[in-house]
């Protein structure tokens, strides 16, 4: 049995208002806490306008908190971001960085991701490092180069499995109801651990979670979550719901 312990995370996008974070967020608590000892650990990224709100609804329970993002500076002029120290002041533990969204709405590159995952390793957060190929890169065969020059670029030197979780999103699996196969998500998984290992070394890459994140519900989790190199997942819609996000974790 593999030694990193699964991380169930929910990216809540910009949706909901603050009665429906707070029953959410209530709700997955609850659970936990009924749960007990749960084999992994659940984690939910509000919108920022929202965190503070969470985090009083989560306040007591295991239920850990992060970001959807957060700016590559400490501070100053930059009307709208929010800081890593900003982020870790509200009770975040995580801050999620270069989510396929945000490179494209933002035209964030790998080089911004990784300043950006940099200043939430300073700020005492674990970044979850988004990575992941376009289907028009899949149908051309570059779906390992691409991962694997993501990886490059946006893992800052020095990461350590502490401060870091990547999460491969295949863009054209997030929101569509399409997965790959698990054989390509694995494919995928260890072939992102390999080149991890390039860049933070063997026994850190050995024991940093590398979640899968694209359409993960309850139907398909349990065979997702049983692959090798699946420590986890990064799920968008089926984490809107107690029901189904709880499914999900429940398969781990
Ligand atoms: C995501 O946005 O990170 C995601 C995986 O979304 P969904 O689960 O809805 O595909």
């Amino acid at each position: 049995m593999s030694a990193r312990r699964t991380l169930i995370a929910g990216n809540w996008k910009m949706n909901m208002l603050s009665a429906d974070a707070k029953a959410l967020a209530g709700g997955l608590a609850e659970k936990l806490n009924v749960a007990g000892d749960a084999n992994f650990e659940m984690l939910v990224c509000p919108p920022a306008i929202l965190i503070p709100v969470v985090a009083d609804a989560i306040s007591g329970s295991a239920m850990q908190l992060g970001s959807q993002d957060n700016h590559m500076n400490e501070k100053g002029a930059h009307t709208g971001d929010t800081a890593a120290a900003q982020v870790k002041d509200a009770g975040c533990g995580y801050a999620i960085v270069g989510h396929s969204e945000r490179r494209t709405d933002h035209g964030e590159s790998d080089e911004t991701v990784k300043a950006k995952a940099a200043s939430a390793q300073a700020n005492g957060l674990t970044a979850v490092i988004c990575i992941g190929e376009t289907e028009a890169e899949r149908d051309a065969g570059k779906t390992l180069d691409v991962n694997g020059s993501q990886i490059a670029g946006s893992v800052p030197d020095g990461s350590t499995a502490a401060n870091t979780v990547i999460a491969y999103e295949p863009v054209w699996a997030i929101g569509t109801g399409r997965t790959p196969t698990t054989d390509e998500v694995q494919e995928v998984h260890a072939f992102i651990r390999a080149e991890l290992a390039k860049k933070i070394g063997q026994d850190e890459a050995d024991k940093t979670r590398i979640l899968y994140g694209g359409s993960m519900n309850p139907g398909n989790a349990k065979d997702l979550l049983a692959l090798a190199d699946v420590d986890g997942g990064l799920i968008g819609g089926a984490s809107l719901k107690v029901d189904d996000f709880w499914a999900v974790a429940e398969s781990a």
